[in-house]
């Protein structure tokens, strides 16, 4: 399957994700964690004007689910999904909102503590991650899609199966060297500590089935 190539734009902010000092790095979570909420409120907002759709609160979660022998971070989520189009238009350039919050404040800081503060989107995920998976399936369709990406070299859009609307972005986390640890995001009481830390005032339940004591 061809790859697409990034924007320039969004190859210069995943280059700096990529190079972001340690400490900055577990904004990624609060980022797709704020992703799935703005998704789940996309839908919540539809059923106040769509007499077709209900939105029952109890249906409406973000999930996050480590698994240490994978190496993986799932970031789960029931919200509106997203198309095929949606995948393309959406990941495949830097988005509106984020990236202009981090360009203007860009040049009034200067760098090191640009990420942690500021909004700055899906591709903060690269920050800890070789490769990102996003498997969607949008309310507006019956077929699912799978974006995936390993960074800067950009990305493919395929089929895939998922029965459920929603989002489900799976992250494969990076080999942690001498210099950088990564293993951190794989631990329950870690991520515990992030989502308490950046995302305590999300009003959607975060869940995550706690298999330590
Ligand atoms: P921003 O949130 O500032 O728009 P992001 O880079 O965080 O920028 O996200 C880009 C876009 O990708 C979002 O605006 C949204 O349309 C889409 N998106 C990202 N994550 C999700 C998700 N979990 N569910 C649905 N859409 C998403
Ligand atoms: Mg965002």
């Amino acid at each position: 399957m061809a790859k697409k190539e990034f924007q320039a734009e969004s190859k210069k902010l995943l280059d700096m994700m990529i190079n972001s000092i340690y400490t900055q790095r577990e904004v990624f979570l609060r980022e797709l964690i704020s992703n799935a909420s703005d998704a789940i409120d996309k839908i919540y907002y539809r059923a106040l004007t769509d007499d077709n759709l209900s939105f029952n609160k109890e249906n409406y979660y973000i999930k996050v689910v480590p698994n240490k022998d994978e190496r993986t971070l799932k970031i789960i989520d029931t919200g509106i999904g997203m198309t095929k189009e949606d995948l393309e238009s959406n990941l495949g350039v830097i988005a509106k909102s984020g990236s202009h919050t981090f360009k203007s404040e860009n040049e009034v800081k200067d760098g090191h503590d640009i990420i942690g503060q500021f909004g700055v989107g899906f591709y903060a995920a690269f920050m800890v991650s070789d490769v990102v998976t996003v498997v969607s399936k949008s309310i507006d369709s019956d077929e699912a899609y799978k974006w995936e990406s390993t960074g800067s070299d950009g990305y493919t859009i395929e089929s895939a199966e998922k029965n459920e609307v929603g989002t489900e972005i799976t992250l494969k986390i990076k080999e942690s060297t001498e210099d950088d640890n990564y293993d951190e995001f794989l631990e329950e009481y870690r991520l515990k500590q992030i989502i308490k830390k950046y995302s305590d005032f999300i009003r959607y339940p975060i869940k995550m089935d706690v298999t330590e004591s």
